[in-house]
């Protein structure tokens, strides 16, 4: 079953204000098995309004509409869903009396705009509002079931879980939605969709979705079926497909990101971990402790950007440097075993490299990132070419210095 969420409002048509209820919407559908087909986001135009309500009416058996109830002239949704639908409003007593008692609770006079709060489309089902003035509405038109919510966040939820998800419960065949994530790091979006797709092109159900962000990939399975345990067979079957194809290129299946993965592989063996930045400025060290209890394993770092400090905060010699140059493999490999000794950590990490836009030359361009990587079986460094701006070459790096650790974890 498919639904559409209209958000009404023409300030989340500004650079200022986002629509998130449709993304609380959404995952509470989706916790029912609905599937989200479309969502829009229209200003306070009652003529657009009514034409997206009731082209979303005619195509999907759920509409939710969030927002646009207020009392103002620029609240138009009621308006625009009566006319929508060819249905007259009326006014009611009982809702007008309701409004007003709230605001008396609260040593406030009902002003006489509120008054339009009162109008419920002719056929509705008025939903309470327990934390606000505007009372939802409930129409099902027998083709489609067009839900008017109100737009303040904690009003809408309380509204849909007390009113709405136990009438949708009613409204639905069973139906479940179970979901896996495989993350991914070491491989291209291009590469990966390359490799994977002859599995997942087979399937309608489970669908995939393939997420990339810098040196990190999300492989979405949504499995949809009348039983949960259906659901967790597709996903299986097409999961272990998958995982044949990725291999250890998935790092997690849990949705936890690398460094929570190396903290548990970390703390499985007693190891501990110190790191030598240059490129990466202490973003490494920065996304190591963003995980909570990281203070088990995670000894401190050595931010090193200068050769001078290279020097004299991990002991490398200035000779090796010069004959090197500071991006380069030997000395990746040097402050490696610079922080690890000093530190007296199980294992080290290093990056050093060229983050740009400037500084690159013809044999290390802009985007040549060496990591390093010392420990209880030696010491290693790995060149690596990343393409894109400043910031991305050092989250790539940063991925690929704790994905440098986990294999060697493995
Ligand atoms: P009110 O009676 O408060 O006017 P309303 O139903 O008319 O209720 P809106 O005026 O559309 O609601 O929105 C009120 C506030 O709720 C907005 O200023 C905004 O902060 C928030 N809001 C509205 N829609 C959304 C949305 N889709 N996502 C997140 N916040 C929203
Ligand atoms: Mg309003």
């Amino acid at each position: 079953m498919f639904a559409e969420i209209i958000a009404v409002g023409s300030e989340m048509l500004t650079p200022q204000r986002i629509d998130t209820n449709s993304l609380y919407l959404t995952a509470e559908l989706n916790g029912l098995g609905v599937e989200v087909a479309s969502k829009c986001v229209i200003g306070d135009d009652r003529a657009r309004l009514a034409e997206a309500i009731s082209i979303a009416s005619e195509r999907s058996r759920i509409v939710i509409i969030s927002g646009g109830l207020g009392p103002t002239e620029d609240d138009v949704t009621r308006d625009a869903t009566a006319e929508a639908l060819g249905r007259t409003q009326s006014f009611r007593q009982e809702v007008c009396d309701a409004i007003e008692e709230r605001f008396r609770r609260f040593n406030r006079r009902m002003a006489e705009v509120n008054k339009r709060q009162a109008f419920i489309i002719d056929g509705a089902e008025i939903l309470p509002n327990d934390r606000g003035t505007a009372p939802g509405q409930w129409i099902d038109t027998g083709q489609s079931v067009i839900v008017l919510l109100p737009g303040p966040p904690h009003e809408l939820k309380a509204m849909f879980e007390r009113e709405c998800r136990p009438r949708l419960e009613r409204l639905l065949p069973p139906q479940v939605i179970c979901t896996r994530v495989f993350r991914v790091c070491g491989i291209g979006e291009s590469d990966l969709d390359q490799l994977i797709a002859p599995a997942y092109t087979k399937y309608g159900n489970p669908a995939t979705t393939i997420l990339a962000a810098p040196n990190d990939i999300h492989v979405y399975l949504r499995a949809r079926c009348s039983v949960e345990t259906e659901a967790v067979a597709l996903l299986d079957e097409l999961g272990s497909q998958i995982e044949a194809l990725l291999g250890d290129r998935i790092y997690s299946r849990n949705g936890d990101p690398l460094e929570t993965e190396i903290g548990t592989l970390l703390r499985a063996c007693e190891a501990t971990l110190s790191v030598a930045e240059s490129c990466t400025g202490g973003l490494l060290a920065s996304h190591i402790t963003a995980v909570p209890g990281s203070s088990d394993y995670f000894l401190g770092g050595y931010l090193t950007y200068t050769n001078r400090m290279k020097t004299e905060m991990l002991g490398i010699d200035p000779d090796l440097i010069a004959l090197h140059t500071d991006v380069s493999e030997a000395v990746a490999k040097a402050m490696a075993q610079g922080a690890r000794h000093r530190s007296g950590s199980t294992y080290a990490l290093s990056t050093t490299g060229i983050a740009g836009p400037t500084g690159g030359t013809e044999d290390t361009p802009v985007g040549t990132v060496y990591i390093g990587i010392a420990g209880p079986g030696g010491c290693a460094a790995k060149r690596f070419q990343y393409p894109g701006d400043r910031e991305r070459v050092r989250l790539m790096a940063v991925q690929s210095a704790l994905d440098l650790l986990r294999r060697r974890l493995l």
